[in-house]
């Protein structure tokens, strides 16, 4: 064959072969989309394990109808300009390919309206096919809706599990996210029923409220608040005690800057500080939240963004080990030590 560029379309179902491995992805880019936004309340309805229908609505900043069209495009993104802003990114997305690489493995629409702007406007995408910018009704925020996910992948659709298995992926990832984002409500509904209901934390009670309800009272009766600062560094959550450690390490949530990471450097120095005091086979429960300056972490990895490369991985695993070594060292003796202010 001779040397051709590809089609967009195609590019597109290339690109969302790397990303959209499931419903529960779709649903990640979606509401990290709505959170960038500013959305306060971000509401899932999911059909059928996401298959049939998978909708976010957010009450964010939206969209201006004139930049509809773009958002669809590859690569076009609100969030970053050049290569200096991508070193300092806070956001949760800044690569513009979600948008367009779902659009391009279902049938799509987005409605979205600007607070300043009266009237909402919606663009409907077919696997990948744009239709027109059309006047809508919608208050303030954006509505995606994405149909017949793989409708036109045949071997992805196949891939697809069962019902439920689909929809938990959906719900351990909006957990994920909402112990991230305390500050703000998810609503997460499936096949019309409500499922979770994440309401908005302001107060530290209402926070371990929360806590309980994504992680169960397990976890929440026998957790240790901690807070350290250092080198730059902070850490911030909720250390379970040794008598909530489980036999899977099904309740580990680590978040830098907001962003929830798997990680190497992380997962060593926790186990590390945790050898002490849990029996071996048992692995610890935590929440826990690193802040540091984004220049020193690179998120830009994977274009799923779970990974993350710290510059310093030495000193931050140093920070991490020590701070939960001390906050733990109370432990041993079967009772909680004080929680740091
Ligand atoms: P990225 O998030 O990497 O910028 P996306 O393809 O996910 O790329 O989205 C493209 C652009 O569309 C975003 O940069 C943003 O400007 C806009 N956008 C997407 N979803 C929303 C939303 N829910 N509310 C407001 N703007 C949105
Ligand atoms: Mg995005």
């Amino acid at each position: 064959m001779p040397i051709r560029p590809l089609p967009d379309v195609l590019v597109n179902q290339i690109a969302a072969g790397e990303v959209i491995e499931r419903p529960a992805s779709v649903v990640k880019e979606l509401v990290e989309n709505a959170l960038d936004a500013g959305a306060q309340r971000i509401e899932v309805d999911i059909e059928e394990g996401g298959a049939r229908l998978i909708r976010v609505r957010d009450d964010g900043g939206g969209i201006p109808a004139a930049e509809l069209p773009i958002a669809l495009q590859r690569h076009a993104t609100s969030k970053i300009a050049a290569l200096d802003d991508l070193e300092s990114v806070m956001t949760m997305g800044f690569r513009g390919e979600a948008l367009p690489s779902i659009a391009s493995v279902s049938r799509f629409a987005i409605t979205s309206r600007c607070a300043a702007d009266e009237h909402a406007s919606a663009l409907a995408v077919d696997g990948g096919r744009m239709g027109e910018v059309e006047p809508a009704q919608h208050p303030p925020g954006t509505t995606i809706e994405v149909r017949e996910l793989f409708y036109n992948v045949p071997a992805r659709r196949r891939f697809l599990r069962a019902e439920r298995t689909e929809f938990g992926h959906i719900d351990d990832l909006l957990r994920t996210l909402s112990l991230a984002h305390g500050e703000r409500r998810f609503v997460l509904r499936h096949n019309g029923k409500p499922v979770r209901d994440y309401r908005a934390a302001a107060s530290e009670e209402a926070r371990l409220k929360r806590l309980q309800e994504a992680l169960g009272e397990g976890f929440s009766s026998q957790c240790l608040a901690v807070a350290h600062e250092g080198a730059g560094l902070r850490l911030h959550g909720w250390l379970g005690l040794p008598t909530a450690s489980r036999s899977q390490a099904d309740q580990q949530f680590f978040f830098v800057n907001g962003r929830p990471v798997r990680d190497r450097v992380v997962a060593h120095a926790v186990k590390q500080a945790y050898a002490d005091v849990l029996f071996h086979g048992r692995h610890p429960a935590y929440v826990l939240f690193l802040e540091l300056d984004p220049r020193r972490v690179d998120v830009n990895v994977h274009p799923a963004k779970s990974e993350v490369r710290f510059r310093d991985g030495r000193l931050v695993h140093d920070f991490l080990f020590r701070s939960l070594h001390e906050a733990l060292a109370g432990t041993r003796a079967g009772h909680a030590a004080p929680a740091p202010q």
